[in-house]
C-alpha cells in the first residue's frame, strides 16, 4: 500500500468528530493528528479499526495548537501522578507531540484504564509515552534515552525518511527469487552476518564482530557484496552481544543511513556492548573501526519492535520477532517474504531448556519453509549436565574455595550470563547454600540495571520481584567494586568475584586472573562459552604458564596455580540435545535447515542428524557462499 493510500483510508475509517488534521507515516507506524483526543477517549474502537484495517501500529497525538508551554505542563503532570509512582524524568518531544515520563511505576502513570494518562493528555497537550527507570540507576539507559529525545526533531525526517522506502509499489518480479549470502559467522562462531536479497530488497542480518579473533577474520567479509552499504533496506540485529552486533555502527561510519531493527533492550545492551568495545581498542593503543558519533548516529535509526508485532519493513518483507531465550531481548527473526513466497526463520543464538531468566523459547510460526539454526553445541560430545546438577556443582566449589581460604573468580558475559549466575547466587544465598559475599566489577552491573527497566522480558517469578521492588540483583549479597578498591579486596578472603569479559579477552576479569593465578587457594570458574584463540580456552584446556604484560608494560610469565573449573550446565546456548529438541518441536517443520554459528565439525555433525535422522534437506554453508532458497 502507497501512503497516498494509506492518508485516504484513514480519513475514509474516522468520522469528522475525530477531528484529523494531519496523517503522517513514521516508518513502520502511522501518526495520527487530532484536535480532539477526547474523541479517541471516547471512541475506543477508532483505533482499532484503522490498527485492525491497515495491520499497523497506530499512535494518536495532538496538534500542535494543543500543546502547553513544557514547564507549566511539567507541573500539572507532577500534580496528576502520584508520588507513589517515583517520577524520575521528564522530557518533551514537540516533534511527536510527546511527553517522556521515565518513572519506577508505570502503571501508576497510567492509572486505571488510562484514567491518568488521559487526564494529562486533555490538561497539557502532550501525549505521554511512559517507559520503565530502571531500579539501579543506568548512566547508559539515561545517556541513551537523552540522546533520543533531544534528536526526535531529527529521528522524525528519518522515519518519514524511512517510510518512503517501506511504502514504495514493490517492482513485478519482486517474488521471483530469494536468496542468503552467508557474510560472516558460517563453519565459525563470531562476526555473525548474512544478507537476505530478492530482487527488490537487500537486508543485513546480525553484524557482528569476533571479539577473540585476529583482525583478519575478526570482521564480517562486507568487502565482497555487489553494491554499496547505503543500498541496503535495513539492518535487524537478533541481540545484543558483540558477535552478532558489534560491527553495525561500522556500517554508520560508512555511510548507511537505513532502519536498525531490534528489540529495545537488545538497542540499550548493545550500545553499551560498542561503547565497551571502543574503550577497550582505546587502552590498547590501538583503532577501533568506528567511534562512538557513528554508535550516537546508529541509535537514531534503531527502530524498536517487542515480541510478536509484525512490521512491514520493505514492500515485499515483513518481520516479526520471538523470544530466544538466549539473553535481554534476545530474538529469533522471522520473516514473511514477498507475500508468502518464502517464509525464513533465523534462530539467533536460541536456549532450549530451563533457565532462571527467562521464559521459554517460541516454538511456534504461521509458516517455515527455511530455518537457519545456530549450532555452538551442536557437536557429539556437548551434552550439558541438567541444571540442578550444574548449580549443586557450582555450591560445592565455591565452598570448598572458602574453606582453603581462597577466593573464587566467575569470568562472564557482561550480558546474559552474568544475571544469570547473579539469580543463582542470589537463590545459594537465600536458602543459605552459601554464606560469602559477591562482587560484580565490570560492565555486568550496568547490564543488570538495564535488566530492571524490562522486566516484560523476563521470567514471571524475577519480573515480579523487580515489580514489587525486591530486585534480586540489588540483594545484600551483591556489591558493585570500584576499580580502585580491588586489591584490598583481594587480599581479604572468601569472596566472589563476577567479572567480564566472559573469556578473558579483556576487562576486569583478566585484572583479577592476573592478580590471582598464582595463589593455588583460589579458585576461578568458568560457566560460560570460551571461544577457539581465547586466553579462557587456553588456560581450560590446561594452559599453566601465561606470558602476561604487567603493571609498568613490562611481560613476565605468569604461573597458573589457582584451581581451574569448568561447569557446564550455565550456556544460554542449547546443547546438541536441546538443538534436537527444538527442530523436533518447532512447527511448523521446516523444509529446510541451514546451520551457522559454530565450527564446521560440529555444524556437520548436526547437520548429520537433520539431514538423516530427521530428512530434512540441510546446508552447512562456509562463508561467502550464496544460497538460493526460492
Ligand atoms: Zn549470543
Amino acid at each position: 500500500m502507497k501512503i497516498e493510500d494509506i492518508k485516504e483510508k484513514i480519513n475514509e475509517i474516522l468520522p469528522k468528530n475525530a477531528g484529523v488534521s494531519k496523517i503522517e507515516v513514521e516508518g513502520p507506524e502511522i501518526a495520527i493528528y487530532t484536535t480532539s483526543p477526547e474523541a479517541f477517549f471516547n471512541n475506543e474502537d477508532f483505533v482499532s479499526t484503522v490498527a485492525h484495517t491497515l495491520k499497523k501500529k497506530i499512535n494518536i497525538r495532538t496538534d500542535k495548537t494543543l500543546l502547553e508551554d513544557p514547564s507549566t505542563a511539567k507541573d500539572k503532570i507532577m500534580k496528576l501522578v502520584p508520588e507513589d509512582a517515583q517520577i524520575k524524568d521528564i522530557s518533551f518531544n514537540p516533534s511527536f507531540s510527546e511527553v517522556v515520563i521515565e518513572a519506577i511505576k508505570p502503571g501508576l502513570v497510567i492509572g486505571k484504564g488510562g484514567e491518568t494518562s488521559k487526564k494529562i493528555i486533555s490538561e497539557t497537550g502532550w501525549v505521554p509515552n511512559i517507559i520503565r527507570a530502571p531500579t539501579s540507576n543506568s548512566e547508559i539507559l539515561r545517556g541513551i534515552r537523552h540522546h533520543l529525545s533531544k534528536n526526535s526533531h531529527e529521528r522524525k525526517q528519518i522515519l518519514k525518511e524511512i517510510a518512503e522506502r517501506i511504502y514504495k509499489d514493490p517492482s513485478e518480479n519482486s517474488s521471483e527469487w530469494v536468496r542468503i549470502v552467508a557474510l560472516g559467522g558460517f563453519q565459525e562462531v563470531g562476526r555473525s552476518c548474512l544478507l537476505l536479497e530478492t530482487p527488490e530488497t537487500k537486508i543485513m542480518i546480525d553484524c557482528g564482530v569476533n571479539v577473540a579473533g585476529q583482525k583478519k577474520s575478526a570482521y564480517p567479509m562486507l568487502d565482497i557484496l555487489h553494491f554499496p552499504l547505503t543500498e541496503l533496506d535495513a539492518v535487524i540485529i537478533s541481540h545484543a552481544h558483540m558477535d552478532h552486533s558489534g560491527f553495525l555502527p561500522y556500517l554508520f561510519r560508512v555511510g548507511y543511513r537505513g532502519p536498525v531493527y531490534s528489540t529495545e533492550a537488545t538497542r540499550d545492551l548493545m550500545t553499551l556492548l560498542q561503547f565497551d568495545y571502543i574503550d577497550v581498542f582505546s587502552k590498547e593503543q590501538k583503532e577501533c573501526p568506528y567511534s562512538e558519533k557513528d554508535v550516537k548516529e546508529m541509535l537514531k535509526y534503531c527502530i524498536p519492535r517487542g515480541y510478536r508485532e509484525v512490521t512491514d519493513i520493505a514492500p515485499d518483507i515483513r518481520l516479526t520477532f520471538t523470544n530466544a531465550a538466549h539473553i535481554l531481548g534476545s530474538a529469533s527473526v522471522h520473516l514473511h517474504i514477498g507475500d508468502g513466497a518464502h517464509n525464513l526463520v533465523y534462530s539467533g543464538d536460541i536456549k532450549y531448556g530451563f533457565v532462571r531468566l527467562f521464559d521459554n523459547i517460541d516454538l511456534n510460526y504461521p509458516r517455515i519453509e527455511t530455518l537457519i539454526l545456530e549450532s555452538t553445541y551442536g557437536g557429539k560430545a556437548d551434552i550439558q549436565p541438567n541444571r540442578n546438577f550444574a548449580e549443586q556443582r557450582l555450591v560445592e566449589i565455591i565452598n570448598e574455595t572458602i574453606e582453603a581460604g581462597g577466593n573464587i573468580l566467575i569470568p562472564v558475559f557482561a550480558v546474559g550470563r552474568g544475571q544469570e549466575i547473579m539469580l543463582c547466587l542470589e537463590n545459594f544465598y537465600k536458602t543459605k547454600r552459601i554464606d560469602t559475599k559477591c562482587y560484580i566489577d565490570g560492565m555486568t552491573a550496568e547490564a543488570s540495571a538495564i535488566h530492571t527497566a524490562y522486566p516484560e522480558y523476563l521470567r514471571e517469578q524475577v519480573r515480579r520481584r523487580i515489580l514489587q521492588n525486591d530486585s534480586p540483583f540489588s540483594s545484600p549479597i551483591f556489591e558493585v567494586v570500584k576499580s580502585e578498591d580491588r586489591d584490598k579486596l583481594l587480599q581479604s578472603k572468601g569472596n566472589i568475584f563476577l567479572a567480564s569479559s566472559g573469556m578473558l579477552t579483556g576487562g576486569p576479569s583478566l585484572e583479577y586472573f592476573k592478580k590471582m593465578a598464582e595463589d593455588p587457594r583460589n579458585t576461578m570458574i568458568f560457566v560460560g562459552y570460551q571461544s577457539e584463540g581465547s586466553l579462557g580456552r587456553k588456560i581450560q584446556k590446561g594452559t599453566s604458564e601465561i606470558p602476561m604484560t604487567v603493571e609498568g608494560g613490562k611481560t613476565r610469565s605468569l604461573k597458573v596455580n589457582m584451581r581451574i573449573e569448568t561447569v557446564d550446565g550455565f550456556s544460554g546456548h542449547s546443547d546438541r540435545l536441546q538443538l534436537i529438541e527444538y527442530i523436533k518441536r518447532l512447527r511448523p517443520k521446516p523444509r529446510r535447515l541451514i546451520i551457522d554459528h559454530g565450527n564446521k565439525i560440529k555444524s556437520m555433525s548436526l547437520a548429520q542428524i537433520t539431514q538423516g535422522k530427521f530428512g530434512i534437506r540441510t546446508n552447512v554453508p562456509q562463508n561467502l557462499d550464496a544460497l538460493r532458497l526460492k
